[in-house]
């Protein structure tokens, strides 16, 4: 028999969700001793781990999709797109095997079938926090699936369904072992982080000896145990965030938070199917920093959605001047395939959303610059991400990877990725700080 270990090639597309998904599968199959390749050439069969969240994304897999079965013939399809299995098979009829999303067990026999693993798998190749595509120092932790809501917009829940919670101890358990291999800062995602545990009705698991409920506050304040960075995305403005406030103030958890508001006019919003009361969340978010004055708020928005007249796009231009969001994403409106949203009346033409598009992000570039420009003169702990030559790329507390800005260091040649620095803040522009090193 071959001492060969059999070889997977691997290509993960899609957000952070998706690749934690990603993460575990490769866990997996290192875990019984297949070796993942970089390359068609070297694979003996290729898993493809797709999106299908709008339009591109799912050009895009079917793309990689037709890549791989180019370059290697032997394709196994999971993630979103899986779930609109007839679209794969009528561009791919080859491919071997399609899932849908977070089915592991499916994505494992499609391998099994197609490359029998070998009797004797290299265990301790494994690290116990399994095989990760982010750097080492960084790690998404998914704490649920699904989602309840029901935005007009978006076709999650309908290829994901309704939310289905991890039970407290098991993600805790998880985010040890991360942490023990080197993880220094955790991304807490889901679809929506505020509902968390509400389908477990907040079940209380018992970890470390101690008991913590399956909700938002008890999943922080156990995360809050493990004494690294813990970054709450995606969270609703939920009277209950309010209990995580006092952990962020004590500096527990990253003062963050990523709540995507989507806009502010509630007519807007209502035909959004999302929450409208502007008023309450403005009165919220001036609450949240009273108690916590170093939080920092990221948010995406939506413009030129179906029907938003010039008014409704005053009202929104309105509330980030209000709000003094720290953090801020906005896209023109692009309808999604099989979302409710698409039988609206009224779309905005094209032109109007991308004009609307920029003169949104010019109204929030002067308040992100103003933000900004409050830090210069301050010490910010940062952590690296890169050092070369030139110096460092950090990110304070206020900075998710990948979405948000960088602090520059450029005295910062002797640090090392993952690494905690202090840094004096000597610049700011719309975006990036530089710092440097305090001694
Ligand atoms: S909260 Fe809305 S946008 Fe987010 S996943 Fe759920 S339905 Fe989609």
């Amino acid at each position: 028999m071959s001492r060969r270990n059999p070889k997977v090639g691997f290509v993960s597309l899609g957000c952070p969700k998706a690749l934690v998904d990603s993460e575990r599968i490769l866990t997996q199959l290192r875990v019984e001793g297949y070796d993942i390749v970089p390359s068609y050439d070297a694979a003996d069969v290729v898993v493809v781990n797709t999106c299908g969240f709008i339009d591109s994304a799912v050009t895009e897999s079917l793309d990689a999709i037709g890549e791989a079965l180019a370059e290697n013939g032997k394709v196994i399809v999971t993630g979103c797109l899986g779930k609109r299995a007839d679209l794969i098979r009528e561009a791919h009829p080859d491919v071997l095997s399609i899932s849908g999303p977070q089915d592991y067990a499916s994505v494992m026999s499609a391998v099994h079938a197609a490359l029998p693993p070998k009797h004797d798998p290299f265990l301790d190749l494994v690290p116990p926090q399994g095989i990760k595509l982010t750097p080492k120092h960084y790690a998404y932790l998914k704490i649920s699936e699904g989602c309840n809501h029901r935005c007009t917009f978006c076709i999650i829940p309908s290829m994901r369904g309704d939310l289905v919670s991890r039970p407290l101890d098991e993600v805790l358990i998880e985010a040890e072992k991360l942490v023990k291999g080197g993880v220094k800062e955790l991304l807490v995602v889901s679809q929506d982080t505020s509902a968390y545990g509400v389908d477990m009705k907040y079940a209380p698991r018992e970890w470390r000896g101690h008991s913590y409920q399956t909700r938002m506050n008890g999943l922080c304040e156990g995360l809050a145990e493990l004494r690294v960075w813990t970054r709450l995305h995606y969270v609703y403005p939920y009277p209950h965030v309010d209990d995580v406030i006092p952990l962020m103030a004590e500096g527990k958890i990253l003062p963050y938070l990523d709540i995507p508001f989507q806009h502010a006019s509630p007519r807007i919003l209502k035909l959004m199917k999302r929450p409208g009361a502007v008023d309450k969340t403005l009165q919220r978010i001036q609450k949240w920093r009273a108690l916590c004055p170093d939080l920092t708020i990221r948010s995406t928005f939506i413009v030129g959605f179906p029907g938003e007249t010039e008014g409704e796009f005053e009202e929104l231009l309105a509330f980030l001047r209000e709000a003094g969001l720290d953090r801020v994403g906005a896209f023109a409106y692009s309808p999604v395939d099989g979302a409710k949203a698409n039988a609206l009346p009224d779309p905005v033409p094209e032109e109007l959303k991308e004009e609307r598009l920029e003169r949104f992000m010019e109204v929030q570039a002067e308040i992100s610059a103003a933000r900004l420009g409050r830090k210069i003169g301050t010490r910010q702990q940062v952590i690296v991400d890169e050092v070369d030559a030139d110096g460092a790329v950090a990110r304070s507390k206020a900075d998710a990877p990948e979405i948000d800005g960088i602090v520059r260091i450029d005295d910062g040649q002797t640090l090392k990725p993952g690494q905690f620095a202090e840094v004096e803040i000597i610049h700011a522009d719309e975006h990036d700080l530089i710092g440097r090193l305090v001694a």
